[in-house]
């Protein structure tokens, strides 16, 4: 297809669209007095004025030059979702074109082609997921603008070859629309070498999986600058908020994205085979995605399991094409190991947890109250590696401390009501991190059993540890102030406690300083250094650190 043969595609009430010009698009400077766009003048973070066109021709530089495309091929909406509902908008006229697409596959196709009144022909992927090209070709008439094909695909995990794809281009005169939501996991990598070639092609990719941004809902169209400048067009005026543009220009982190894609592939190939050899399990299906489809014998039954264990995954078992299956996505690796835990579980009903417990000095657990969603994972025998999120952001910088310095690994998730306050959030963290550290030290046989500290900083901690079982708790700290950030200082002597009781241990905490934020600093420091020489196990001691021989 020729360039200037694009306009062709369009619908016409869009090739004669005058758009919606806003007042940004007039006056694009970010200093003024402001009396433009009927915005209030008053407000906070800058949030009483519509977002600044140039924060998002910023956003648009940065992800061009992540992308490797040149900035006027590049589209940003709100999530790929936008982009998917956009083809449709621009290219369909409803009633009259249709659009084909592979089957199975992500399911916003179908039901943005249902949206604008557009025809949709669905064609079966061929018994091993590959592309039938001649079938999608066959399904096509002069009325077909779209052909949707994602790669990897959703929810089969395949990414298609090139030369099927080229067979597509070469043939078909419509706009074909490559989603790569998940390109970032498969080792061919993006096809946007052929946009050069093809200028129909349409390609779909988005920040919501690889980039781990799914919350801000950016997603972006890669085409021909005659497709982007028609969907900007097109687009509602301000489709990306102020905060979601500073936010993804904050937390576009190349490098750490690659790392973690890195860590997902891997745990992709490992969990894979661990899956396969469960008996409840029938095939696990290649996957170039960061998930697996899953073929198993009772799909309801360990769908049920996992649930009832906290354990969510998608029930994909209807669908033609993936009887039986289930869609996992890849999680961190302490997750991955509680599926499989779980799963063992499912398998082995009997089982005493002890006997179902990943090897090692780990333990993972799970609390849920009405108030808070507490998921929490330690590796007594880490390498000090943790990824933590409660919501409050000084309180997880704190939380750091105890991987860093004790030399453990931890995960913590925790979904709370932070919206009435901090304490539901705090003191269940403190519990279920302290029934982990429990369940983790298992018989406690040589362990060192004490831990304390020395002072730190220039604010002084001393914490005293024991993991004999006993319980006491003291705490001599003074805090000056209310709050250190996001987060209450009185709450941490309730998680302190709290943690203590979870945990069966003794525990005295001292401290005093000038600077608020130094002193719990150096509290989760000092407690972390205790817990690292309390839990250190010597490997040829198999007794239990008491001169009475029980704990
Ligand atoms: N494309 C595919 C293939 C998907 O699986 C999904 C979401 N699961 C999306 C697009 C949606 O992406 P976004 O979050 O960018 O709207």
């Amino acid at each position: 297809m020729r360039k200037d043969e694009l306009t062709s595609l369009m619908r016409v009430n869009i090739r004669n669209l005058v758009p919606y010009s806003t007042a940004r698009d007039e006056y694009q400077g970010d200093l003024g007095i402001f009396m433009d766009a009927n915005e209030s003048p008053y407000g906070f973070g800058g949030l009483n004025r519509y977002p600044s066109r140039s924060l998002r021709e910023t956003l648009l530089g940065r992800l061009a030059e992540y992308r490797g495309v040149p900035k006027d091929m590049l589209f940003l909406g709100n999530g790929s979702d936008e982009s998917i509902d956009l083809c449709f908008r621009v290219f369909c006229e409803p009633g009259v074109n249709n659009a084909v697409m592979i089957a199975p596959s992500y399911g916003m196709y179908s039901v943005c082609a249902d949206i604008n009144g557009v025809q949709r022909r669905q064609v079966q992927l061929r018994e091993d997921f590959s592309l039938p090209v001649d079938a999608l070709l066959e399904a096509c008439d002069e009325n077909t603008r779209l052909m949707f094909i994602c790669s990897p695909n959703n929810p089969t995990g395949n990414a298609f070859p090139e030369k099927d794809l080229r067979m597509i281009l070469d043939s078909f005169g419509g706009i074909v629309v490559l989603d790569e939501a998940y390109v970032d996991f498969a080792p061919e990598g993006s096809m946007k070498r052929l946009l050069e070639e093809y200028p129909n092609l349409v390609i779909l990719q988005t920040l919501s999986k690889a980039c781990g941004l799914a919350g801000l809902r950016i997603g972006m169209t890669i085409a021909d600058p005659a497709i982007i400048s028609v969907f900007d067009m097109v687009r509602y005026p301000y489709n990306i908020g102020t905060d979601t543009l500073k936010l993804a220009l904050e937390r576009l982190d190349p490098e750490k994205i690659k790392e973690e894609t890195d860590t997902i592939v891997a745990q992709r190939s490992t969990l894979g085979a661990r899956l396969e050899a469960f008996d409840c399990v029938e095939k696990v299906f290649p996957s170039d995605a960061n998930f697996l489809l899953v073929r198993v014998k009772d799909p309801l039954g360990l769908y049920d399991h996992l649930i009832k264990d906290g354990i969510i995954v998608r029930n994909r078992s209807t669908v033609p094409g993936c009887l039986n299956c289930l869609r996992i996505t890849i999680g961190t690796p302490q997750e991955n190991e509680r599926l499989l835990r779980s799963i063992e579980e499912y398998e082995n009903p009997g089982l005493k947890p002890a006997q179902t417990a990943v090897a090692g000095r780990k333990a993972c657990r799970e609390r849920v109250t009405k108030e808070t969603r507490i998921m929490v994972a330690v590796d007594l025998d880490g390498t000090g590696e943790s990824e933590i999120s409660t919501g409050l952001r000084f309180f997880d910088h704190m939380l750091e401390q105890i991987p860093h310095h004790g030399g453990i690994s931890l995960t913590v998730k925790a979904e709370g009501d932070l919206d009435v306050d901090e304490h539901h959030t705090m003191e269940d963290v403190a519990i279920t991190l302290g029934e982990t550290l429990l369940e983790a030290l298992g018989d406690r046989k040589g362990i060192e059993r004490y831990g304390f500290t020395l002072p730190m900083d220039e604010s002084e901690a001393l914490v005293l540890l024991d993991l004999g079982g006993r319980v006491d708790f003291k705490w001599d700290v003074t805090f000056t102030r209310e709050y250190v950030g996001d987060t209450p200082t009185e709450m941490f002597k309730h998680f302190f406690q709290s943690l203590c009781s979870a945990m069966r241990c003794n525990l005295h905490i001292t401290a005093k300083g000038e600077n608020n934020h130094h002193i719990a600093e150096a509290v989760f420091k000092a407690f972390a250094r205790a817990l690292r020489a309390a839990v250190r196990k010597d490997p040829f001691n198999f007794s239990v650190p008491s001169s009475k021989g029980v704990l």
